[in-house]
């Protein structure tokens, strides 16, 4: 199969951690015998430098035409770069944001998976990190509270703030579709999560996820108030395979999910359409700490590529192969500087070679 995929390798560790994961595919095309033919966009601060707008115009529609974006991570040291000087509309992130919109893109996937190698990390109890967890967030991206009208106001002498909460039935069903397809290539078990004994908005939520799951007679469908969620994250996290929520509970509940893993350097995300275009990036920021130092866990950037060989090109044995052969580096005790417990420390493109090594 061939297949165009559009780089936005970034700024920091981006460009170091996307030419591994441009590694690992190169690998998986030769084994599998595709073609992934590769174009380059430049986003972010590299973008600033070189034409003063974090995306140019002639950027967006090579991404439009791609089958899929493959993005490292954009931005840098908010103290100290001359890009957080410019207006809030030239900075980095506002390119991160309009490519997210151009491309309409709706649906959020972060999975969250515990290595039982890494079980240290986990900031949990042992008897609850010891069963390991490994579960799948699909967050509604594009509307709810961040996308509702918002205004402050002065009324009788007191400053009021409003943010309208709002969510149609159409934008409920396609993300409840998302996430019932993503269950069942897993253990096919959806967690609702709302706020529906309050909340117009989660009933309704509710009610459309109800009947989506008729569609689906093989996954089993259960209902969970936001702050039980919460809750259950930290007492139980085993218990999850897909959690469906709407934008703001999935804001907070995927950088929960992330950090009850403990290693930030391990977790892909992944943002999709209703066809199979997706964008997918490393969960992690730019870290310019350590960039330009060849330290950089590549993992998370990887095993975005391969989500994208999973939701964009239909490649679940390809996909399959990748998680493995991370599985199995991990296994083997090699660890990259945030992973680092006594084991053997590489580089970041040694980390690559020995995933490549294993698939
Ligand atoms: P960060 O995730 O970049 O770094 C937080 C810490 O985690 C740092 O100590 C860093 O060294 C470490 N870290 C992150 N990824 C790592 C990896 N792959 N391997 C090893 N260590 C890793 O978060 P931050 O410092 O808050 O943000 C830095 C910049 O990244 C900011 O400009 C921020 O706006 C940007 N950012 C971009 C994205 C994106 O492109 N989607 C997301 C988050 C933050």
């Amino acid at each position: 199969m061939e297949k165009n995929i559009a780089v936005i390798k970034g700024d920091g560790i981006g460009p170091e951690v996307v030419n591994e994961a441009i590694k690992v595919l190169d690998a998986v095309a030769k084994k599998y015998g595709h073609q992934f033919n590769y174009t380059d966009i430049l986003m972010g601060g590299c973008s600033i430098d070189a034409y003063g707008v974090p995306l140019t115009d002639e950027a967006l529609p090579i991404a439009k035409k791609s089958d899929a974006v493959l993005l490292g991570s954009i931005g840098g040291d908010a103290k100290t770069s001359p890009w957080y000087k410019l207006d809030p509309k030239l900075r980095p992130e506002a390119g991160l944001l309009k490519i997210r919109k151009e491309l309409g893109l709706f649906a959020n996937l972060r999975p969250a998976y515990l290595y039982p190698e890494l079980a240290d990390a986990c900031p949990l109890k042992e008897s609850t990190s010891e069963k390991g967890f490994d579960m799948v967030i699909v967050r509604e991206l594009t509307g709810g509270l961040y996308f509702g009208e918002r205004s402050t106001e002065v009324i009788d002498g007191e400053t009021v703030a409003h943010d309208n909460l709002v969510y149609s039935e159409s934008e409920i069903r396609r993300i409840a579709k998302r996430g019932f397809d993503i269950a069942m290539k897993r253990r096919q078990k959806v967690t609702s999560v709302d706020k529906a004994n309050v909340l117009d908005t989660s009933r309704l939520w509710r009610k459309i996820v109800n009947e989506v799951a008729q569609d689906y007679p093989e996954v089993t469908v259960e209902h969970m108030y936001v702050d039980n969620a919460a809750m259950q994250l930290v007492k139980d996290p085993a218990q999850f395979d897909v959690i469906l929520t709407e934008n703001m509970f999935g804001d907070i509940l995927s950088d929960e999910a992330s950090m009850v893993t403990g290693s930030i350097g391990m977790l892909s995300s992944a943002s999709l359409r209703a066809d199979s275009f997706g964008m997918y990036e490393p969960s992690g920021g730019s870290a310019p700490d350590i960039a330009g130092q060849n330290i950089a866990n590549p993992i998370a950037t990887i095993l975005s590529a391969a989500m994208m060989l999973r939701y964009s090109f239909d490649m679940d044995e390809e996909a399959d192969a990748v998680e493995q052969a991370v599985k199995k580096v991990i296994a083997d005790g090699y660890r990259t500087i945030d992973i680092d417990q006594n084991n053997t420390r590489v580089s970041t493109t040694e980390m690559g070679d020995l995933i490549v090594e294993r698939l």
